[in-house]
């Protein structure tokens, strides 16, 4: 295939390198000129505008920050691109950017999918990533050779922005259940109950969980969770913090009531303002803890 791909940052710098190992014929894009020295340097083609980017493509890929990111690239491409070039946003946005990209696609007969991603940079560059995707079936037949070549788990979620409401629904649970771990081992230090203990107790009973057995938040039971290495991310508290601030928006206009969700945003923000932005999302335990008072004696 020949792919253009708009979005070379933490994400997009080796997922694009993945689609060019796979045999694709790929040029990138980014507005930094640095993002673009990087993939020049490993060996990919980057052009220096949009208009160059997509010439003769048959696939563009965006990998950017936010919504309106992707809705000011999106104007431009459907204008820039011919009819029947398929556009795949892996950017995690909010649900009515999403829709609003894919409006935008169908009016210029483009097919379009929502996919983001999990796995964050290791599983970029692993090609690990699990792709959320939302957008009609034959759609998602003809984009998943390409996003194999980026991913283990490509899962098709439904119709149109159903992967971005897949990936929020899931990391506020993420974010719930993080908060859940460390307020648990916290009480265990004042009940002078071992880390280990606790562990071999709650990963084999019903309070397991992902943020229990992959990423453990405190050091010990789990040797590869971020606790052990200083809680270097990982997954940024700030990206945690931008993806409940995603699933509160999308709650508040769907009219879901989601008071642990809430909870979870008011304590990220506190957490990211107070210092813990750049730090693995687990190391909220250490706000937890700095929070608790002493009644011993
Ligand atoms: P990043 O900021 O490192 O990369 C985004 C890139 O987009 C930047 O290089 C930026 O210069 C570029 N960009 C912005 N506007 C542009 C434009 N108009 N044209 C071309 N390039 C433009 O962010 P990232 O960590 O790579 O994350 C990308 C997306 O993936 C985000 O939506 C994020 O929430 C999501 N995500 C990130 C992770 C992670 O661990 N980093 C994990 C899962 C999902």
């Amino acid at each position: 295939m020949s792919i253009g791909f708009i979005g070379l940052g933490h994400m997009g710098g080796p997922m694009v390198a993945n689609l060019a190992k796979a045999g694709h014929d790929v040029t990138g894009f980014d507005v930094v000129s640095v993002a673009c020295d990087q993939a020049r340097q490993s060996g990919l083609r980057v052009a220096n505008t949009l208009e160059e980017t997509v010439a003769g493509c048959d696939t563009v890929l965006t990998m950017l920050p936010a919504g309106r990111h992707v809705l000011n690239v999106w104007s431009q491409l459907v204008s820039l691109v011919p009819e029947r070039t398929l556009l795949i946003d892996c950017s995690t946005i909010d649900i009515d950017s999403a829709r609003q990209a894919h409006a935008m696609a169908a009016a210029h007969n483009c097919p379009s999918l929502d996919a983001p991603v999990s796995g964050g940079t290791a599983g970029a560059a692993s090609g690990g990533l699990a792709f959320m995707v939302g957008g009609e079936q034959p759609v998602f037949a003809k984009a998943e050779p390409i996003l194999q070549t980026m991913g283990k788990r490509i899962i098709h979620c439904g119709g149109a922005s159903m992967g971005q409401a897949a990936k929020i629904c899931n990391n506020m649970i993420l974010g719930i259940s993080m908060i859940a771990v460390g307020e648990a081992f916290v009480l265990a230090e004042k009940l002078g109950l071992a880390h280990q203990a606790l562990f071999d107790v709650a990963s084999v009973s019903s309070g397991q969980c992902w943020s229990l057995t992959t990423y453990c938040p405190v050091p010990g039971p789990v040797p590869t969770a971020p606790s052990n290495n200083g809680y270097r991310p990982g997954f940024a508290a700030a990206l945690m913090l931008k993806d409940l601030d995603l699933s509160q928006a999308a709650a508040e206009v769907s009219g879901a009531d989601t008071p642990l969700g809430r909870a979870a945003l008011r304590l990220y923000r506190q957490f990211s303002e107070s210092g813990g932005a750049d730090r693995d999302f687990s190391a909220i335990i250490d706000m937890i803890r700095a929070q608790s008072v002493d009644r011993r004696g």
